[in-house]
């Protein structure tokens, strides 16, 4: 062993020779204590252990961190003849000559990626590495066998939808007929497509530039085409029975994977009966793009097994535990309401919670609650989200004491009504600075962090029917939401490059406390206290509960949408400002009776 940092891994990786029973010799490289638990992260094709090192990286200070180039990949030497040397078996060989080397005493955290994963999938499904795996977590590659057993089912009874899943997945496959075709790809790869496959990474994959691939990548892909050719259509055409994961598995599936349809893990929990589910906004390549949440991700499930308890928020959870679990999730105006619904929603998927008002109380409240129902973590933050400088400081905070946000909900919000006439410049300057600029403040400060960060993200604005629904009684109202409106389209369009997410959320009319502090211009106090009483008690007729508009927003994250309108009102008055908007022109004059 020797102490150099190895190239393209973080400094003090120390690498040694691992030499396999048919006498490959295979590069291995550590990082951290080996007294910590061993995770050994194996990588794909056309990759190198390199394309590990962002989440070794961040996995160091807590395990003992294991890479290997797989044979005829990076620095290690390749089996001759090539033909029959890249044979899962053989693999397999290979990653019990590596535990035994790095973690003799104790069995080992795998994460694969790519055909590090199929190769995994084998690994934990063979008998001969029981005891050697303690967890796998499975990044975009199924198994073999299992994808052989999907493909047998759905030619043996093809209904229309498992037809039409067999012939994408087939599509998305085209890459490994190509790969089947004798000296082509090698030659492709030796010559133009391996000169230009860094920038066709950077441009399809939007990886960063920083220095991956490696320069081996000509040779790793064209060895690596032996992987596919020693084991893509032998297993395929005779599948194992017997595949069956003898450990807890992770699956992480990328959400925009070019290569692999989500299709394909449909029942897998017949294959792996400890089956925990991801599910991660992102391309193939995750581990060069969204290092974050895949080493959180994998030190939480690989921290939970080492334990005799695991965490619930690694088991179970509300809808989306799959998505959000372990996510920093923001929410302002969450003491009440909506933004408290909000918050719990996003606590029952496990997420990490920042609960954000101006009511210290309520939103120290929301917190405690949201760790009752399942927030892995929950902390409150007193702001005006109206004060240009307190979010600032929030900002600072938050990124110093919880990281990025992952989702940032900007919900905080007030109501004002009464004629334009009526209203008074400071009425428009109190419900413009909370309404608007509290969004503009949020998404200026907090999404420039998430872009900063290059992960991606989601940002959602609470607007409202009232954005789309003129009202000659709501004037300023309406105005600032329909500008959250916009703002929240113009965003989107301009974050949609980085993997950031932007949704506008509006709700129609929901039974809150949002109608007892709403201010009434024009009218005196007693007046003012009147027609409170009165809308309160109109919202709380209709009765629509916080908690559905809180299931709406978690929906438009997860499916990326732009505009929710979520009430019935609210969805009806959306499509007549399209389809009719004289029809909602003409009830605009109606005066509701106050
Ligand atoms: P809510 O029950 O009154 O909750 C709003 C929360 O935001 C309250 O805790 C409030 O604190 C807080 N807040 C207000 N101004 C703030 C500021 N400057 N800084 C920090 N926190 C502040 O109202 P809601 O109905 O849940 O409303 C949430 C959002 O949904 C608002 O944007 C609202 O416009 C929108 N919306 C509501 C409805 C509806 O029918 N309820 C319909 C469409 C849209 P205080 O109690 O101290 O004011």
């Amino acid at each position: 062993m020797n102490d150099e940092g190895a190239e393209g891994l973080p400094a003090n990786a120390r690498e040694r020779w691992v030499v396999t029973p048919e006498g490959v010799r295979l590069c291995v490289a550590e990082l951290g204590d080996p007294g910590q638990p061993t995770v050994v992260l194996l990588h794909g094709y056309p990759d190198s252990k390199e394309v590990w090192s962002l989440v070794a990286e961040r996995l160091r200070d807590r395990f003992h961190v294991v890479l290997y180039d797989v044979r005829g990949h990076g620095r290690s030497t390749a089996p001759r003849p090539l033909h029959g040397g890249f044979t899962l078996e053989k693999l397999t060989d290979d990653f019990l000559a590596v535990v035994d080397a790095v973690s003799p005493g104790a069995p080992v955290h795998l994460v694969g990626h790519d055909w590090g994963s199929v190769q995994g999938w084998e690994f934990a499904t063979v008998r001969r590495t029981e005891g050697r795996i303690a967890t796998f977590t499975s990044v975009s590659g199924p198994s073999l066998d299992h994808f052989g057993h999907w493909i047998a089912q759905r030619v043996a009874r093809p209904t229309p939808r498992r037809a039409a899943q067999l012939l994408g997945q087939g599509a998305k496959s085209w890459y490994v007929y190509a790969l089947h075709t004798p000296a082509l790809p090698e030659l492709a790869w030796r010559g133009p497509l391996g000169r230009r496959w860094p920038a066709l990474l950077r441009r399809l994959e939007r990886t960063p530039e920083d220095g991956y691939p490696t320069p081996s990548l000509p040779s790793d892909a064209a060895h690596g085409a032996w992987l596919y050719r020693d084991n893509v259509r032998a297993r395929l055409r005779r599948p194992r029975e017997d595949a069956y994961a003898h450990v807890p598995v992770q699956l992480i599936t990328p959400t925009g994977d070019a290569f692999l349809s989500p299709h394909l893990y449909d029942g897998l929990e017949l294959w792996a009966p400890q089956l925990t589910r991801r599910t991660l906004p992102g391309k193939h390549w995750v581990p060069r793009t969204r290092p974050d949440r895949l080493a959180d991700w994998i030190g939480t499930f690989a921290t939970a097994h080492e334990g005799a308890t695991v965490p619930r928020q690694v088991v179970a959870g509300g809808a989306h535990a799959d998505r959000f679990g372990g996510q920093l999730v923001l929410v302002t105006g969450a003491a009440s309401g909506i933004g408290r619904a909000i918050a719990f929603s996003f606590a029952e998927a496990g997420a990490r919670i920042v609960a954000v008002d101006r009511d210290a109380e309520g939103a120290a409240r929301t917190a405690q609650m949201a760790r009752l129902v399942g927030a892995q973590e929950a902390w409150a933050e007193t702001a005006d989200v109206a004060d240009g400088q307190v979010m600032e400081k929030l900002a600072a905070k938050v990124a110093a004491d919880y990281g990025v946000v992952d989702v940032l909900v900007n919900n905080a919000g007030i109501g004002l009504a009464g004629a334009f006439l009526d209203t008074t410049a400071e009425d428009w300057r109190r419900v413009l600075d909370v309404n608007l600029w509290g969004v503009i403040h949020g998404c200026r400060l907090f999404g420039r962090q998430m872009a900063e960060r290059g992960q991606g993200g989601h940002i959602v604005n609470t607007a409202s029917a009232a954005a789309f629904l003129p009202s000659s009684t709501l004037p300023a109202y309406s105005t600032s939401k329909a500008a959250v409106l916009m703002l929240s389209e113009c965003l989107r369009a301009e974050l949609a490059g980085q993997g950031i997410g932007v949704s506008a959320i509006c709700p129609g009319i929901v039974n809150t406390g949002i109608t007892a502090t709403t201010h009434f211009a024009g009218v005196d106090e007693a007046e003012g206290a009147r027609r409170r009483a009165r809308v309160s008690r109109w919202y709380g007729r209709r009765n629509y509960p916080p908690e559905k508009v809180a299931d709406a927003v978690l929906d438009a994250v997860v499916h990326d949408r732009a505009v929710v309108p979520v009430t019935p009102e609210a969805r009806g008055a959306h499509l007549l400002s399209r389809l009719a908007p004289g029809i909602l022109r003409a009830s605009a004059r109606v005066k509701p009776p106050l």
